[in-house]
């Protein structure tokens, strides 16, 4: 699937990584910043091809790997930053990696060493009451992913309203947190750009992702529905131009989009509503009625988003947990 091709706009370039057959997400894209020294925003994921598509569009703007002294990870995903280890390899000089200092584990070498399929993953399976064979699938699907990215360990970190300095740009970080704690969007003000990370995309409504490793959270109490609600709201006092996200095309009708995520997130949470309230089930078992279709091996996705609705439906008191199980049960009220 092609993609428009972004606009032209000085001292930044879109590297758009096509993603074929791997996933919905069309491209991952890298964002090429400044006349040089280069900054990049996010570094793709260590996909076959990959490396060698990067370095020929860099080229093709007129920049090698040495000419790269940054590169900003807008989270700690691996199609975001996979390839930057040999991105430095290749420059042959240190780079400087950046994300957000609630991301930092996530692309550690001690995270992606440890089981990725950890003991929280398996305790939220039992709770929902995920069958043997969806685990297995999901569990070969989590090995995969590893082997698209190395890790990284000496990574600097950055806050909230952080700003870079660049030759030709400036960019200030806002911390958007929901599709993972340490999400960023970077606004580059002079040219209203916005960097969305995967906190926007055309395409798709991004996923906030429930978060099993809950020991690893700043604040106990993070739910990322409701981070990920603040954090729109937050982007909508910017004058923006362009949004340039992670994956597909850029955006230029930010408000517009912000609002179809929101009546999204409604219906849905309407939905996880409805199926409790026709029979008290456990979780995977109302996958259907949620979603009208799930691709194979995608489950975890689909309960993740069913929990993350679920939390804010026992906020707003339309649900409540009756039996901790595992498997728990939740009813409609
Ligand atoms: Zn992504």
């Amino acid at each position: 699937m092609e993609i428009a091709s972004f606009p032209e706009v000085e001292n930044i370039h879109a590297i758009a990584l096509p993603l074929l057959g791997y996933s919905n997400l069309i491209t991952a894209n890298i964002y090429v910043l400044g006349k040089g020294p280069i900054t990049l925003i996010d570094a793709g994921p260590k996909f076959p091809g990959a490396f060698d598509f990067v370095k020929e569009h860099l080229h093709k703007i007129g920049f090698d790997f040495a000419d790269i002294d940054r590169i900003i990870i807008t989270h700690g995903h691996i199609d975001h930053f996979g390839l930057a280890k040999n991105i430095q390899e290749a420059a042959g000089k240190q780079i400087e990696f950046v994300i957000h200092s609630e991301d930092k584990w996530r692309i550690s070498t001690q995270t992606l060493n440890e089981n990725i399929w950890g003991k929280e993953s398996q305790e939220l399976m039992a709770m929902v009451d995920m069958p043997a064979y969806e685990v297995e699938k999901m569990k070969n699907r989590f090995s995969f992913f590893k082997v698209l990215c190395d890790p990284l360990d000496e990574v600097s970190t950055i806050e909230d309203n952080h700003e870079f300095q660049g030759n030709g740009f400036h960019l200030k970080v806002i911390h958007t947190p929901g599709h993972s704690p340490g999400s960023i969007s970077l606004y580059e003000p002079e040219k209203k750009i916005l960097f969305s990370g995967d906190h926007i995309i055309k395409h798709i409504t991004p996923n906030p992702l429930w978060e099993t490793r809950k020991d690893k959270l700043k604040d106990p109490n993070y739910q990322s529905l409701i981070a990920y609600m603040d954090s729109l709201n937050k982007l909508k006092q910017l004058d923006v131009r362009y949004v340039f996200p992670g994956h597909g095309e850029y955006i230029e009708d930010l408000p517009g989009i912000i609002a179809s995520y929101t009546l999204h997130h409604r219906e849905r949470m309407d939905l996880v509503w409805l199926a409790l309230k026709k029979e008290v089930r456990p979780l995977f078992h109302i996958i259907d009625e949620v979603f009208a279709y799930v691709p194979d091996g995608d489950a975890f996705l689909a309960i993740s988003e069913i929990m993350v609705h679920l939390e804010m439906l026992i906020n707003e008191k339309r649900a409540e947990l009756i039996n901790p199980g595992p498997p728990a049960l939740y009813r409609a009220l």
